[in-house]
């Protein structure tokens, strides 16, 4: 099965990507995760891309399609995988197409995590990250076990540079602005799934395993 969580920045694509990851035993392909774990390294894409992500502002498409196209060529990719903040543009979303067409393949569905604006906020400044597995904490509504460490890994969480309330905003509206606009794009190839992030993680998940079905 091959998806695509799409949604603002905090919606929770990634806290159920990890989790459908695990369901459907396909990989999760994080695109903000890839940067960040480049940006670590001092990778010159690392370098390059952290110019843009510290603002809150997209990276060229060039250097995005780039990373998702090698990355989906891998053979671990062959029976399904999970897109998380990948498209976030027209263009991006025209040329994954493009891609996949290249192999026979296709997205199957693209589901929308839809959340409030104000929720999105609060959600993103109390967000604690594991630097390590990728998994993501909420201060408030998901706090890790013991303060300041992963629940899955063990590893330390840290505060991402860019959930910054200033970033943030930037965030929110580069995604009404270039993001946006692709839930029409997917609405007319018929693979939109449209489900309430609004309501609590397990509740989210179970929203979106109904929808898929047994299409494993
Ligand atoms: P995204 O990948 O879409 O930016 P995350 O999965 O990192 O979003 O979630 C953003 C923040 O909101 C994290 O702190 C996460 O723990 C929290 N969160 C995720 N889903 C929910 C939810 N359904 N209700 C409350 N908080 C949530
Ligand atoms: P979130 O959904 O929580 O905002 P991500 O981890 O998906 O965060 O992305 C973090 C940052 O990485 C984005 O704000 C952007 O700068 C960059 N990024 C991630 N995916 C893309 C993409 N598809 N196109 C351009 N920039 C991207
Ligand atoms: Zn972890």
């Amino acid at each position: 099965m091959n998806l695509i969580l799409f949604g603002a920045p905090g919606a929770g694509k990634g806290t159920q990507a990890l989790e459908l990851a695990k369901s459907y035993q396909i990989p999760h392909i994080s695109t903000g995760e890839m940067f960040r774990q480049a940006m670590a390294k001092h990778t010159p894409m690392g370098d390059e891309a952290a110019k843009y992500i510290n603002k809150g502002n997209l990276v060229p498409d060039d250097v995005t399609i780039g990373i998702v196209k090698e990355r989906l060529s891998n053979p671990d990719c062959q029976n399904g995988f999970i897109l998380d903040g990948f498209p976030r543009t027209t263009f991006q979303a025209e040329s994954l197409e493009k891609i996949l067409q290249e192999s026979n393949k296709k997205i199957d569905y693209v589901i929308d995590i839809d959340v409030n604006q104000d929720a999105l906020i609060q959600r993103l400044t109390g967000r604690r990250m594991c630097s390590k597995c990728g998994a993501s904490y909420h201060i408030i509504h998901r706090p890790s076990k013991i303060e300041g460490v992963c629940d899955e890994c063990g590893n330390e969480l840290y505060i991402r540079k860019d959930d910054n309330l200033e970033s943030v905003k930037t965030r929110l509206e580069t995604y009404q602005k270039q993001t946006k606009p692709l839930i029409d794009f997917y609405k007319q190839r018929d693979c939109l799934v449209v489900i309430d992030g609004n309501q609590d993680i397990k509740k989210v998940f179970a929203d979106i395993v109904s929808k898929l079905g047994d299409n494993k």
